[in-house]
C-alpha cells in the first residue's frame, strides 16, 4: 500500500467496516451467529424428521439421571449429571433436553460424555448419532414422502445444472452496429453496413470460425480477416454486411449472423441491416 488513503477512500472505509463487523462477531456476538444469524441451522431444521440421524442423547438409557454414591444400590440411568456435555457445548445448550436448533453438530458433547462413560466402565454413546425413532425404539423406515420429494427436487436441480453446463455455448458474442454509421451505397449496385463484433472463446482450445449471414442474400466481409479464435481469448472484429440493393425490401431488415466452426453453428447473433429498398 503506497498510495495515500484519500485516493482509495471507498476501499479504506470498507476495510474499517469489515474489521469492526468481524471484531463484533468474534468478541461479542459469537455463538449468536450460529444460533440466530446463520441460515444453515434453520435450513437444516426444515429438512429433518423423526428418521433423521442427528446428535442425540439416549434418554431411555440415561434417565433418570443422578450422581452415583459409592456402595449404594441406586436405580438410576447412565447419566451421572456431571454437566460436562453442557460445559463443552460451544452454543451453550443441554443436548439432554432433546434436539435443538442451536446445535451445530460439533460432536464435542459426544466426546465429553464418552470419556465419562469410559471412566464409569459403562458403554459409550450415551450421546451419539441417533434418530428420534431409533431412541424411542420405533421402526427405522428407509424412506418417506418428504425424503422422496426432496430427492426428486434434487435430481431435477442436478439435471438442470447438467443441462446448463453441457449446453453452454463454446463462443459468446456481442454484435453492434458501428457507431455513427448508417449505410454505404457502392457503384456495383450493392449496399453495405458496418458492424463491430466481440467474440469470446470460452473453451481451452483454439476455434477456427467463419461468419455467415443467415437467410438473406448477404455476404460478410471482415475488415481484418481472422479465421481463428484463440483459447480463452476475446477477439474484436469489424465487418461489412453487403447486399445487392435490388434485394433490399425494406429500410430496416432483421438479420442473423452466425458464427460457424467446423460446419457447426456455435453462436447466432441478431442485428439490423439498413438500406433504401430496391434501388429507391
Ligand atoms: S453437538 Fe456440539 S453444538 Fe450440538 S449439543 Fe453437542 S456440543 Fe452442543
Ligand atoms: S456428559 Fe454424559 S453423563 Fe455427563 S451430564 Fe452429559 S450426558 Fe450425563
Amino acid at each position: 500500500m503506497t498510495d495515500p488513503v484519500s485516493q482509495h477512500l471507498g476501499g479504506f472505509i470498507s476495510i474499517i467496516l469489515f474489521t469492526l463487523v468481524f471484531y463484533g462477531v468474534f468478541a461479542y456476538v459469537r455463538e449468536i451467529v450460529c444460533t440466530t444469524i446463520c441460515p444453515y441451522g434453520r435450513l437444516q431444521s426444515v429438512l429433518m424428521d423423526d428418521q433423521s440421524i442427528t446428535i442425540a442423547y439416549d434418554h431411555r438409557r440415561g434417565e433418570p439421571r443422578g450422581h452415583r454414591k459409592k456402595g449404594v444400590e441406586q436405580s438410576i440411568g447412565d447419566c451421572v449429571d456431571c454437566n460436562l456435555c453442557v460445559q463443552v457445548c460451544p452454543t451453550g445448550i443441554d443436548i439432554r433436553n432433546g434436539l435443538q436448533m442451536e446445535c451445530v453438530s460439533c460432536t464435542a458433547c459426544i466426546d465429553a460424555c464418552d470419556a465419562v462413560m469410559e471412566k464409569l466402565d459403562r458403554p459409550k454413546q450415551l450421546i451419539g448419532f441417533y434418530s428420534v425413532s431409533e431412541i424411542e425404539g420405533g421402526v427405522q423406515k428407509k424412506g418417506n414422502t418428504r425424503a422422496i420429494a426432496y430427492t426428486l427436487v434434487l435430481a431435477a436441480l442436478i439435471a438442470v445444472f447438467g443441462w446448463l453446463v453441457f449446453s453452454r455455448s463454446q463462443v459468446d458474442g456481442t454484435l453492434l452496429r458501428a457507431k455513427g454509421s448508417s449505410y454505404q451505397i457502392h457503384e456495383d449496385g450493392t449496399v453495405s453496413n458496418l458492424y463491430s463484433l466481440e467474440l469470446i472463446n470460452k473453451t481451452s482450445g483454439n476455434i477456427p470460425f467463419a461468419l455467415e449471414a443467415l437467410g438473406e442474400k448477404m455476404t460478410v466481409r471482415l475488415v481484418n480477416p481472422t479465421t481463428e479464435l484463440k483459447s480463452g481469448a476475446t477477439a474484436q472484429l469489424t465487418f461489412f454486411l453487403i447486399s445487392p440493393q435490388q434485394s433490399v425490401k425494406a429500410y430496416k431488415t432483421n438479420v442473423k449472423i452466425s458464427v460457424v466452426s467446423d460446419g457447426k453453428v456455435v453462436e447466432t447473433l441478431k442485428t439490423t441491416f439498413v438500406a433504401p429498398p430496391g434501388g429507391g
